[in-house]
């Protein structure tokens, strides 16, 4: 017999998917270029060129078998270093090779940070909404429960009387996303500060540790020239849970890192820790190929600027259109209102123009809906005549 949770979860469709292969399927019959679909989160843009040339040249010059063998369980040390200094030389931070673990993306890492703080039944992991829907089951097969904090969604920081009234001492880890998907929205200095100063005084209360599981995919993706405040250098518990999947457009290729606070309780166990939930989990092993060419371009990131300028030409049509929408501060999603209460009969409305969006009940966020806005200028330019006639429904 099948274990019968995962059974159940194969009756839970994935909306975004759902969405989407809906899209492949319209765009066989008008024609790809008449679909305006916003539906996934999937990079647009090419990789830096310094990511194919490095790989090419590793191909070159160094042997197969390193180059296709096993990586050390806890990540080749030519990597673990780069991200170390890296992170050093931009956020003022101390790490050394020991904090770094590689991992399978932000996925991957986040699945060992959560294993690593879980460890009792009963034990809860506390997230902000909106959030990723993926959350829900990362933490549950980590063997958590997974407790939503209500949004804020005048500004989509964080809603801290509803988090004083969740926080107990069951909660051993709290999952953030900054930039997040799906609001855009980056958490400021002046939020991840009031969150490090509740969680310092709720550690004495409760007598144990409460980690920030700070997953950051978007972390490169900011708009104005900006950088986001780095919510580890404000709390000493943090994992910070990192992919390249975004910030250089290769999430084919599954590489991430967990970079453990060298300020933490476990800083000197953590990583250690992790190496061993690699042996339960097959979460193992990131491809070496991908280690070595991300050790020689780390600070490197794709072209990301199409993103900024996709959100100036949507927020400014929606805006006027009459949306109430947060600006995003980065990404490459915005998560406005719907313009009906029920997101999904909204969404439902919008595909009658060819308009793809994410209902954002899935976020837990029910009222706004996700335009996932990483595709090509000239086609967002393109949907915007369908917008206005979405919104000329409702606004008149
Ligand atoms: N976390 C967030 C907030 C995401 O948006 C995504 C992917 O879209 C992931 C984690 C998973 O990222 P990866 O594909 O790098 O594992």
């Amino acid at each position: 017999m099948l274990n019968p949770r995962y059974v159940e979860m194969t009756s839970h469709e994935n909306i975004i998917r759902k969405i989407s292969a809906y899209g492949k399927e319209r765009a066989a019959q008008i024609g790809y270029e008449n679909v305006f679909d916003y539906s996934l989160g999937n990079p647009s843009v090419p990789v830096p060129p310094s990511f194919n040339e490095a790989i090419i040249d590793i191909l070159r010059t160094k042997d197969d078998v390193t180059v296709h063998g096993y990586s050390p369980i806890l990540g080749i040390s030519e990597a673990r270093c780069a991200v170390a200094e890296s992170l050093n030389r931009r956020f003022g931070m101390n790490y050394e090779e020991r904090h770094i673990f590689m991992a399978i993306s932000a996925a991957g890492a986040v699945a060992h940070a959560l294993r690593a703080v879980l460890s009792e039944p009963g034990d809860e992991i506390i997230t902000f909404a909106p959030y990723f829907s993926e959350y829900k089951p990362y933490v549950e097969g980590a063997g958590g429960r997974l407790v939503v904090v209500p949004a804020d969604i005048d500004t989509f920081q964080i809603n801290f009387d509803a988090f004083r009234r969740l926080m107990g001492p069951q909660v051993k880890g709290i999952l953030i996303n900054t930039p997040n998907n799906p609001s855009g929205v980056v958490y400021s200095a002046e939020t991840l500060q009031t969150l490090a100063g509740i969680l310092k005084e709720k550690q004495r209360e409760y007598g144990h540790s409460v980690y920030i599981i700070s997953d950051e995919p978007y972390r490169e993706l900011v708009f104005g020239g900006k950088q986001s405040p780095y919510v580890a250098s404000f709390y000493p518990n943090t994992f910070t849970c990192y992919s390249f999947s975004k910030s250089m457009s290769v999430p084919g290729e599954r590489i991430g890192y967990v970079a453990v606070n060298p300020e933490c309780e476990d800083a000197a166990n953590a990583v250690a820790v992790f190496g061993q939930i690699s042996r339960e989990i097959g979460h193992n092993c990131p491809p070496s190929l991908i280690q070595l060419a991300i050790a020689r371009c780390i600070d490197d990131t794709a072209d990301l600027s199409v993103y900024e300028k996709n959100k100036e030409i949507l927020y400014n049509e929606l805006t006027r259109l009459g949306f109430y929408c947060v600006e995003p501060g980065g990404t490459f999603y915005m998560f406005p209102r719907s313009l009906e209460p029920d997101d999904a009969a909204f969404c439902e409305r919008a595909r009658k123009y060819d308009l793809l969006l994410v209902p954002g009940g899935g976020f837990g966020c029910p009222g706004h809906f996700r335009i996932a806005y990483c595709v090509p200028t000239e086609k967002v330019e393109r949907s915007l005549p369908a917008f206005r006639r979405l919104a000329a429904e409702y606004l008149g």
